[in-house]
């Protein structure tokens, strides 16, 4: 009987979430968790679920162990219904869902490399990410090397390598962190295809909305969720999307081994923020965009990095793969001796890490290079030391735009050097 429900449910879901609905129609319906016909999803807090039969279990273990829910670990209704809406969302066979962006990225890396393997990553990746791939995996044997991922020809030569012994796996990141770098992911995902190497690209920054990498060739899209899909700053979490063939072994292999899973009740939080994430983006970007541009004004600031600006070096890029910009930018002082009083200065631009919620946040680079021992930023890639990383958040404009103009002209007032 409950068999027969799951059916029911799965056939329902398909029906709402097929390609009729726009994924901001869809993003509000979810079928397959209706209880008691609650307009909310149901929250199915549960570890495990039970066989009515001896008979019941043994088909089930027998003959199709991933066709019904056994143990949470694996399938969770809840976790599965956050799950399908990202894939309805990147336009992707299936989804899966991890307790942690870095354990999204992990699952991936761990489950599709073996010892002997080399790795071409993009400079300027997310540090927890870097140092993934320079502290830990070496120990297994694999090697990785980091280069400009606006440079294609240099990309194309990495992944072929010097002794006839192509790269299993390309790794990209478009934006990059902290300098909003842009990626051709077409053209790095045609010369990943030619040798054979997987394609895997962080998309955080853009959110499905904003660029859909699967489109243009990448194998395996893979998120933060505790940035803009959660969207309120309570969860953490993480999400791959891509072919069926390989999503189904990230659950086989790395949820059920691995098992860095992600909680149903979290699960149920980000169903709760995707609903409002075309509405949130949309607002983060025009905000973040006006923010861009009047720091671009202000005679303490040497430089913008957002992509969304007209005059962003790689504008084309910018253009063919994104529909819109997010609320992540960063900007570069005048002198680095500026941005301890800029910080402090500002009442609304908090100070913290992470990004993608309803606030606005400010993470100077400074501080950012405290993080880790082998911090990609300073020691390989030379982010400049004035940079200073700020999240436009939802409050309005008007608003941040004056904290900000406050704090820069504050640098003046306490006579700090503006020219240099
Ligand atoms: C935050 C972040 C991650 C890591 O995600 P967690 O959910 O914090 O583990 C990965 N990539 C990017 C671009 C991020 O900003």
């Amino acid at each position: 009987m409950a068999d027969d429900r799951a059916v029911k449910v799965e056939a329902a879901a398909e029906a709402v979430d097929g390609p009729a609905l726009s994924p901001e129609t869809a993003l509000l319906h979810e079928p397959s968790l209706d209880s008691f016909t609650g307009v909310v999803p149901a929250l199915y807090q549960t570890s495990l679920f039970t066989f009515d039969s001896f008979a019941a279990m043994r088909a089930t273990l027998e003959a199709a162990p991933g066709s019904r829910h056994v143990y949470s670990r694996g399938r969770n209704p809840t976790v599965e219904a956050f799950e399908r809406k990202v894939a309805m969302l990147e336009r992707a066979e299936g989804a899966v869902a991890f307790g942690s962006g870095m354990a999204a990225i992990s699952a991936v890396l761990l489950t599709s490399l073996r010892a002997g393997d080399r790795v071409v990553c993009v400079r300027n990746v997310y540090p927890d990410a870097f140092r993934l791939m320079t502290q830990l995996l070496p120990r297994y044997g694999v090697a990785v090397e980091f280069v400009d991922g606006a440079d294609v020809a240099a990309v194309t030569a990495a992944l072929h390598g010097t002794d006839g012994r192509p790269a299993r796996l390309l790794y990209l990141e478009s934006p990059t962190s902290q300098l909003f770098e842009l990626q051709d992911v077409a053209a790095l995902a045609a010369a990943a295809k030619a040798v054979g190497a997987l394609t895997v690209i962080d998309n955080s920054w853009a959110t499905p909305l904003g660029q859909r990498p699967l489109e243009h060739g990448a194998d395996l899209v893979v998120h933060s969720a505790s940035k803009y899909l959660s969207g309120h700053s309570d969860v953490v979490a993480g999400v791959v999307a891509g072919r069926s063939e390989l999503v189904d072994r990230l659950r086989a292999e790395a949820l059920m081994l691995l098992g860095g899973k992600l909680a149903p009740f979290e699960a149920w939080l980000l169903l709760r923020g995707l609903r409002t994430l075309p509405v949130r983006l949309e607002r983060h970007g025009r905000s973040a965009l006006e923010v861009a541009r009047r720091l671009q004004g202000h005679e303490a600031v040497r430089a913008v990095h957002y992509p969304g600006l007209d005059d962003h070096p790689q504008r084309p890029i910018f253009e063919r793969y994104f529909s819109a910009g997010s609320g992540l930018l960063s900007f570069e002082l005048v002198d680095e001796r500026l941005v301890e009083g800029f910080v402090d200065s500002l009442r609304l631009f908090r100070l913290g890490v992470s990004w993608g919620g309803f606030e606005s946040l400010v993470y100077p680079s400074l501080l950012s290079h405290l993080t880790g021992a082998a911090d990609s930023a300073t020691r390989y890639f030379e982010v400049p030391r004035a940079l200073v990383r700020l999240h436009v958040g939802l409050e309005d404009p008007a608003d941040l735009i004056a904290d900000l103009t406050r704090a820069l002209d504050s640098g003046r007032k306490g006579g700090m050097p503006l020219a240099v």
